[in-house]
């Protein structure tokens, strides 16, 4: 077999035997296939797409390309969650703990900044000293001991995914179904875990933007859990504009510890208590979602899932101080504010112009090598259906990078769609797959 000839398989149409997926995926992971052939490949399978037995072959090989975590031995049921991507999605730095909060156990392995939208990654590693690199053992004991761990795919687990993503990211080929399922599925099956809950983002600032694709990721993903054993459930949720206020790794960690507070948006707040209230029902806590609510509510409310998410941090050697007394973080250089060019009310907000602008801005990658500014962001001040006056604050931002700052205030300008009309309320969770 040869590289050079699958790729142009692909490139006609044609589908990849398991061997021959098996034979990318293994010489890839080893280095005997380069990242120039392995870009050619992802931008043919982006364009022709890769049938269901192809994308179970490119499940099964990523997962395999190295080792598996069994967690048979910590009792109780094992649940995680996993979103497509969205911008200004931190959900799972709420989540995490407080499911875990919830007497749940919560392993988890996530991923890094991709394309246009945030990386759970990216966002905890803006928390000092915060480390993701995990052994096998490691990973088991946290989430035996404390009931949640993050960590990142790395040589050991999931490598084939470790690489692949970092070369997707910049490569323009992250949307794509069975690129996603693969890389998704292939983690979650690696983690041990019993249950697992997908947020598939809908809209705009989403990977997959129309509405019957959403609903074509969501019932895959589904399937491949079942097909691997997996308890799954999906819930499409709206992504026409970014979650909460904050974008960007520091920032999106500072709104997370409000949401933790008990002062998070109503937008984050509801997409984050759905999600977690399918885990505890998958984990039998609860028979519906509305008493799954009120039990995270009351952990919310009673700073017991602020509580975990400070001995989280601290556990994975993150300066707990850092979140107590967040003005001691290290500022931005350059800092804009960006002003409302008419009075109405916000008709839209093109939340993947916000998510490539908070690229450009130094908060995620370009090339392979860059390296994040965890400070750089924005923090919007309107959201859809507000009214604003002409020469009001519609967002700020903050970066490093002088070069970017006349074009990142435009950028930002232009996202927002200001007219006359009312705008109805936004539906943000808009159907669950079981
Ligand atoms: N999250 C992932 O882990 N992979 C994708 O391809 C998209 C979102």
């Amino acid at each position: 077999m040869h590289p050079y000839e699958l790729i142009e398989k692909k490139q006609h149409g044609k589908s990849l035997s398991n061997e021959e997926v098996r034979f990318l995926i293994r010489g890839f992971t080893d280095g005997s296939i380069p990242d120039y052939q392995m870009s050619a490949l992802l931008m043919a399978v982006y364009f022709q797409g890769f049938d269901n037995g192809e994308t179970g072959a490119l499940v099964d090989a990523m997962l395999y390309s190295g080792e598996t975590i069994d967690l048979s031995d910590i009792s109780g049921y094992k649940v995680d969650k996993h979103s497509t991507g969205g911008v200004g999605d931190k959900v799972s730095l709420i989540l995490a703990p407080l499911v875990a909060a919830a007497g749940v156990k919560v392993p988890m392995i996530s991923g890094r900044g991709l394309g246009h939208t945030g990386g759970t990654l990216d966002k905890l590693e803006s928390i000092p000293g915060f480390s993701t690199e995990y052994t096998v053992n490691s990973f088991h004991q946290q989430v035996e001991d404390l009931g949640v761990c993050i960590m990142s795919q790395s040589k050991k687990i999931v490598p084939a995914d470790k690489k692949m993503y970092a070369l997707r990211d910049v490569t323009s080929t992250v949307r794509s179904i069975p690129l996603i399922c693969a890389s998704i599925m292939s983690k979650k099956i690696a983690e041990g875990i019993d249950g697992l809950v997908l947020d598939v983002k809908t809209g705009r600032g989403a990977f997959i933007a129309e509405y019957e694709q959403s609903r074509e990721l969501a019932t895959r993903l589904v399937e491949i859990g079942h097909q691997f054993d997996l308890d799954c459930t999906a819930v499409i949720t709206d992504m026409n504009q970014p979650l909460g206020y904050r974008i960007g790794n520091w920032n999106e960690v500072l709104e997370s510890v409000e949401c933790l507070q008990g002062n998070g948006p109503k937008d984050l707040m509801a997409v984050t208590l759905e999600l977690s209230a399918h885990m505890l029902k998958l984990a039998g806590k609860t028979d519906s979602i509305d008493p799954a609510r009120e039990i995270l509510q009351k952990l919310i409310d009673s700073g017991e899932a602020l509580d975990l998410f400070y001995r989280f941090v601290d556990a994975q050697e993150g300066d707990v101080s850092s979140v107590q007394n967040p003005n001691d973080y290290p500022q931005s250089i350059f800092f804009r504010e960006v002003r409302a060019s008419k009075s109405g009310i916000i008709q839209a907000i093109d939340s993947y112009c916000l998510g490539m602008t908070s690229v450009r801005l130094g908060a995620g990658r370009q090339q392979m090598a860059d390296v994040i500014d965890p400070k750089a962001g924005i923090t919007l001040h309107k959201k859809v259906g507000d009214s604003v006056e002409s020469n009001e604050i519609i967002a700020q931002f903050f970066t490093d990078d002088e070069s970017v700052l006349d074009e990142a205030e435009q950028r930002i300008k232009t996202s927002f769609t200001i007219g006359d009309e009312e705008v109805k309320s936004q539906i943000l969770i808009h159907e669950i797959i079981e």
